[in-house]
């Protein structure tokens, strides 16, 4: 593990989502967001012994990627959030419980967001070093589907 304790001291940051005003309401637990520039995801969560879980993201990614950065985040707090066992990789998740995550980051995310990461996985002249896990076509179309059934599908143009 390259975390070091500094980013932890300085880092540590706690964030209650907000959840969109239109969706059901849910209680999401304060919990903390990490940046770490050395994280070759995105994002991913992992146990946390002062928060019991975190969300870690790689602040220099986020600014390439723009606003699919919150979905992204809003994913990996979403395993925890649906109590999946956290692993250490995210690519070690199966494909029900990244649809699940996906599902859910597409119910509660900012429309913006979710919209953004969809074209983002739709996109195949995308960054190679931004790493996506899992059929990226099939996760754009099932993000789609879940905003669309919960009313947080906003088409930009
Ligand atoms: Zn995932």
């Amino acid at each position: 593990m390259r975390y070091r304790k500094s980013i932890w001291l300085n880092a540590l940051l706690i964030i209650n989502l907000t959840i969109c005003a239109s969706c059901n309401k849910v209680t999401i637990a304060p919990m903390s967001e990490i940046p770490d520039t050395y994280l070759k995801e995105i994002a991913m969560i992992r146990d946390d012994p002062h928060w019991g879980a975190a969300v870690i993201y790689n602040p220099n990614t986020c600014k390439e990627i723009g606003e699919a950065c919150g979905f992204f985040r809003l994913h990996a707090f979403a395993h925890n959030h649906l109590n999946h066992t956290l692993l250490a990789k995210p690519s070690s998740y199966p494909v029900s419980l990244e649809t699940r995550a996906d599902c859910w980051a597409a119910k509660y995310g900012k429309s913006n967001e979710v919209y953004a990461a969809a074209q983002l996985l739709l996109d195949k002249d995308r960054n190679p070093a931004w790493i996506i896990h899992g059929d990226a076509q099939q996760r754009a179309k099932n993000i789609r589907i879940c905003a669309i059934e919960n009313e947080n599908w906003l088409e930009i143009n």
